[in-house]
């Protein structure tokens, strides 16, 4: 069966053909730089690297925008409250974000579109708007009517024929299912950053910024538009809104969107508090690969439960399967190819492409690459593996590889070895001996080897356990 993905607009799953011969034109939503993202935030675009890799896989070329959000109501309180211009106060966060997707191993979209950059894009948009009569402005805020746009709600289906007409709202995050009027610019408001236009000095909403950017890179139709599960309404529906307003064509024909990482039964976010940001974990001793992995994982349209336990079960899955590519290389074979396995290869592959063609199941396309490990590391075991199936099975792993990319280890880095605390340490030597006591001797190892890792040694004594750094 060909690629398929679920689309939010129609609520099926459809098969994926883009417009244009085999180019894909695809727009993510990316980060507001006004902190460092989370995991949570991650597991969103560690599913958009699924997708690219996989798309790419497929034959398809990439022409990807993802946008950065350098200007909003957060950006500009936290850039007051350290006496920072916005742009001084956002480089920070976005160089971060990229450091830490590097980390992740998330690959570069084509084009990062900073909003402050594409202003003039913006304002283009919405004078289009205004001639088209699907704007007001009040209080010198130019505002979206969406009772102009009678297909609102399409996207999210939601009914909104009761719509409220003149009912506005100047914030970026607001209650789901009520549908208000929003603001496509906003009124200069005291020392705040402004930019001059034709309809006034202030500056841009967030929902303007995606429609204005995908159309100026992509063109009036885009192939994909993905994010996460909150972006669908009201910001999704506002692009479509925007976009089709201006263009009077479809605006993008799949819509793709993750679902949230959770812990402890709720969405991670920054409001709640409840979130770890990729240094944090790292600084816990995580490898980065760990984390990618366990975020690709599960399906993207499932919620995933973020736990200390997925993490570490994650680590052993990736050593194990490090150890069964150790074991193709280094271990002697006779001579020959056995066609059985060679066979079993192919179908492995075969498996795998057909999990994620189905929508991206990454969950269906490792559970493939285990069953095959488990059986070839048996037919090693018995005898029955060949040197010249060496390259079968490496094949399979390079297949599996060029997806979810964990097989490398990653370098530690000596800012992470620095970065363990004292209490942390501590955490990690008490796990130790709970794992040794619990006689779970592997994991007891595995910590001790993390700390060395990070240049902790531990010293067994008659008073306990003691540990230095190197
Ligand atoms: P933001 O920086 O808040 O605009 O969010 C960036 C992306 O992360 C958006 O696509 C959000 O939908 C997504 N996101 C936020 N919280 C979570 C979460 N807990 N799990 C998955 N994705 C999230
Ligand atoms: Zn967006």
């Amino acid at each position: 069966m060909p690629l398929r993905f679920y689309n939010t607009l129609t609520q099926e799953v459809e098969l994926f053909r883009p417009l244009e011969d085999n180019l894909v034109r695809m727009y993510t939503c990316g980060p507001t730089v006004y902190n460092y993202v989370h995991i949570g935030n991650f597991r969103t675009f560690t599913f958009q690297d699924i997708l690219r890799r996989w798309l790419k896989y497929r034959g398809y070329q990439l022409n990807h925008v993802m946008n950065v959000t350098d200007v909003d109501d957060k950006i500009i309180a936290g850039a007051a409250r350290e006496g920072k211009s916005i742009a001084d106060y956002t480089a920070v966060y976005t160089k971060a974000f990229f450091e830490d997707a590097a980390t992740l191993r998330l690959q570069q979209p084509e084009h990062v579109a900073p909003a402050t950059k594409h202003i003039a894009q913006m304002v283009d948009a919405i004078e289009k708007l205004s001639a088209h009569g699907s704007t007001y402005t009040n209080d010198g805020s130019t505002y979206f009517r969406i009772t102009t746009f009678p297909e609102y709600g399409k996207l999210s289906h939601n009914d909104f024929s009761g719509m409220k007409t003149g009912a506005r709202v100047d914030v970026d995050e607001y209650d789901k299912a009520d549908a208000r009027d929003f603001v496509l610019w906003k009124a200069r408001k005291g020392d705040e950053p402004y930019w001059d236009t034709p309809f006034g000095a202030g500056r841009p909403g967030w929902h303007i910024e995606c429609s204005a950017m995908a159309m100026a890179y992509l063109g009036e139709t885009l192939d994909i538009h993905a994010g996460g599960i909150d972006l669908v309404f009201p910001h999704h529906e506002n692009e479509i809104a925007q976009s089709e307003s201006i263009t009077g064509k479809s605006f993008a024909r799949y819509w793709l969107h993750s679902e949230h990482l959770h812990i402890e039964s709720q969405k991670m976010s920054k409001s709640l508090g409840n979130f770890y940001t990729l240094r944090d974990l790292l600084g816990q001793g995580y490898a980065p690969e760990a984390i990618r992995y366990l975020l690709a994982s599960v399906p993207y349209r499932k919620k995933l439960n973020f736990t200390f336990e997925g993490l570490k079960a994650a680590s052993k899955t990736i050593e194990r399967l490090r150890d069964f590519e150790l074991r193709l290389t280094s271990t002697k074979l006779p001579r020959g190819r056995n066609d059985a396995i060679a066979e079993r290869s192919a179908q492995a592959i075969r498996a795998f492409e057909d999990a994620l063609d189905d929508d991206l199941n990454t969950a269906e396309a490792l559970a493939a690459i285990f069953e095959y490990v488990r059986e070839i590391n048996s037919a090693l075991d018995a005898g029955e593996f060949r040197e010249e199936n060496r390259w079968d099975a490496a094949k399979v792993l390079e297949v599996f590889d060029s997806v979810f990319d964990v097989l490398k280890p990653s370098e530690t880095t000596g800012a992470q070895a620095d970065s363990l605390s004292d209490a942390e340490i501590e955490k990690l030597v008490t796990e130790r001996n709970q794992a040794k006591k619990a006689r779970d001797f592997a994991r007891a190892d595995a910590v001790r080897n993390q700390l060395l890792e990070q240049g902790i040694v531990l010293e067994d004594t008659k008073e306990g356990v003691r540990w230095k750094r190197k």
